[in-house]
């Protein structure tokens, strides 16, 4: 169903761009997550982002106004524009637009629409250990591309059709006689002069060169979920680049990165940690508290007699899973301390207590005894 754009930004079928200006500045102030951190917050605010964005563009809206939605994704975008006809990305975009979509592939077969639906862009973007724990609405600014407002996405100067290209008659390539040395071969390329669209725009607009498109900035507001994991894609529909000739967005994808916290190492929704315990905290027993990532505390407890690479886990206070209800757990390892730097009282007293545990004696064993490989494993990460 079509999206009610008008409806979004509280303004009347016949606003002009000014009014639909203003709406959205005041409704994007309330909504900024700065604001308002709720995921509805952040969702309202995306679709004024859109909806702005739609109704400022003549021929967007004018297909709002019939009835249709210019940032649905698929088929059907303007009248008789269609993008049949092999869209299997020819081989040329030679302009600043190939910097954008990361060039494109090679092949063509026959000439390719003028209206091509938009690519997806991919967005990377950092966050805290505490950011994934607690869930975050970040606000970012995306580098983007829209139609052209001097054209209207026709890339044309005059917006008359485009002409039929001279050089390839419409076909979208040309064939070349190569000379080798097993005789003449013929190879196809794609057009140069109309970079195998088959049509050439006889008065392209100065804006954007015959584009039909020109780069942007866009605020949008992202919702990452509580629990998201290192190297995950949150997917924004139609957040992405507008197409070549003024065809449909495309989709936007923002690529979590993870940044090393100074205490957690993270391990599927486990959280470790090392705790130094003084020998003597070690033998009689200590507790001591820490901050989950939440900012609540842990009461921690090390039982009488904690031997070293020891373990106590908390349950359920670890990150909470991504795709169901609960947490991980907190996993403190034990490393005990030994004092050095014994004053002479110390020295005294630990002397008093080898005399009284006289019954322990020094033991040998087997190296694989007493040796947690995975402790090992995890403490070689947190020191890197
Ligand atoms: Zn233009
Ligand atoms: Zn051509």
């Amino acid at each position: 169903m079509a999206r009610d754009y008008y409806g979004i930004l509280g303004v009347d079928r016949n606003a002009s761009d000014a009014e639909i200006k203003k709406a959205y500045r005041k409704l994007a102030r309330k909504y900024h997550p700065d604001v308002n951190d709720t995921e509805e917050a952040a969702e309202k605010f995306n679709e004024l982002s859109m909806a702005q964005e739609v109704l400022l563009d003549p021929e967007k809206r004018a297909i709002v106004d019939r009835g249709g939605d210019p940032m649905a994704s698929g088929g059907g975008y303007g009248p008789g524009a269609g993008y049949g006809g092999g869209f299997g990305a020819g081989g040329g975009l030679g302009d600043i637009f190939e910097a954008f979509f990361g060039g494109a592939a090679g092949g063509s077969r026959g000439p390719r629409s003028r209206v091509q639906p938009g690519s997806d862009a991919l967005l990377r973007m950092q966050i805290t250990l505490e950011e994934a724990f607690a869930g975050a609405k970040k606000p970012v600014t995306i580098d983007t591309a829209i139609v052209c407002e001097t054209c209207t996405g026709t890339g044309s100067k005059s917006k008359s059709k485009p002409d039929r290209c001279s050089n390839c008659g419409g076909t979208g390539e040309v064939q070349q006689v190569q000379r080798s040395f097993l005789g003449n071969v013929m190879t196809t390329a794609t057009c140069q002069v109309c970079q195998g669209y088959g049509e050439v725009i006889p008065d392209p607009c100065d804006t954007c060169g015959g584009d039909g498109r020109v780069a942007a900035q866009r605020d949008v507001v992202v919702n990452v979920p509580a629990g998201i994991v290192d190297g995950m894609r949150i997917r924004m529909a139609g957040q992405g680049e507008v197409g070549h000739g003024g065809g449909p967005a495309g989709d936007l994808y923002v690529e979590v990165q993870q940044l090393p916290h100074p205490v957690f190492q993270r391990e599927g929704d486990d959280l470790h940690f090392t705790v130094h315990v003084p020998m003597v905290d070690a033998a009689l027993g200590t507790a001591f508290e820490v901050q989950d990532l939440g900012g609540e505390p842990i009461e921690i407890t090390i039982p009488e007699g904690t031997q070293p690479a020891e373990r106590v886990v908390i349950a359920e206070r670890g990150m909470p899973h991504l795709r169901s209800q609960g947490k991980g757990d907190v996993i403190a390892h034990v490393d005990v301390t030994v004092p050095t730097n014994l004053d002479d009282r110390s020295r005294e007293l630990l002397t008093q207590l080898r005399t009284h545990r006289s019954h322990e004696a020094t033991a040998v064993s087997h190296a694989d005894d007493g040796q947690d490989t995975l402790f090992g494993r995890i403490r070689r990460k947190f020191r890197r």
